[in-house]
């Protein structure tokens, strides 16, 4: 599809979210959505700061990291083509909570945070849309709370990479070495002894940030059970959104 030409059919087939809206309702946003580019590394948010913007990726991937004195990192979710960025100032939150940074580079539309919030005042579809997203969102947060306290790096990293390649519906991304120790919450050293195990395992090529999955189902037994219960709320969320 011609992104540029056709920029709001480009939106709807996009992203889920977006084409999960019955027609008028998702004609009556259209307008107010801008097709932009957004670059790996591109921080969208930082923790504190104002929400300008919302975006909805279409093949474009956003990290959310929780921040602990500004340097300490764990990620709490990824946006992708089945969510969007900023649902909270549907809520009244006009401040980010998260870090957001561009995992992956790509398409996504943006639209102005206050037009945002005026259009989910009166767009009963959007509302219900958007509940069932945030608490999947939120859902993916605890669950990683807990992973994170819990489980050993290396069922972290499979998981990790499990859901990064549902997103991206991928075997191959990158991703390099210092995005996952911010992801998981670590130190580099540590993220390269927990690739290097998978690797041993044949289970995954990871070289210099470039990462194949050579065995699904054995990285999905290396990784903790988090990846499924983490999967699985988000696959239900979409099936039941318009129930
Ligand atoms: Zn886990």
């Amino acid at each position: 599809m011609n992104f540029a030409a056709a920029p709001e059919a480009a939106a709807r087939s996009g992203n889920l979210l977006l084409g999960a809206l019955p027609e008028h309702d998702f004609a009556r946003l259209a307008s107010l959505l801008e097709p932009v580019q957004v670059e790996v590394g591109e921080v969208l948010y930082e923790p504190g700061g104002l929400i300008h913007s919302i975006y909805f990726p279409h093949d474009s991937l956003i990290s959310l990291l929780g921040v602990a004195e500004g340097r300490m990192t764990l990620e709490v979710g990824l946006v992708g083509r089945e969510g969007m960025l900023g649902a909270t100032v549907a809520l009244g939150h006009e401040v980010a909570q998260v870090r957001a940074v561009v995992q992956r580079a790509g398409r996504a539309s943006r639209m102005d945070s206050t037009l945002f919030r005026a259009a989910f005042a009166r767009n009963p579809s959007l509302q219900r849309v958007l509940y069932r997203y945030t608490d999947t969102l939120l859902a993916q947060a605890l669950q990683i709370a807990v992973c994170s306290r819990f489980h050993v790096l290396e069922a972290r990293l499979a998981r990790s990479l499990l859901i990064t390649r549902d997103r991206l519906q991928s075997d191959k991304f990158h991703l390099t070495h210092e995005f996952l120790a911010h992801a998981l919450g670590v130190r580099r050293v540590g993220v390269t002894k927990a690739a290097s195990a998978l690797q041993q395992q044949g289970l995954i090529i990871y070289s210099r940030g470039n990462i194949e999955i050579l065995d699904v189902a054995g990285l999905a037994a290396a990784s903790c059970k988090c990846y499924e219960i983490v999967k699985e709320a988000g696959e239900q969320a979409l099936a039941t959104a318009f129930e």
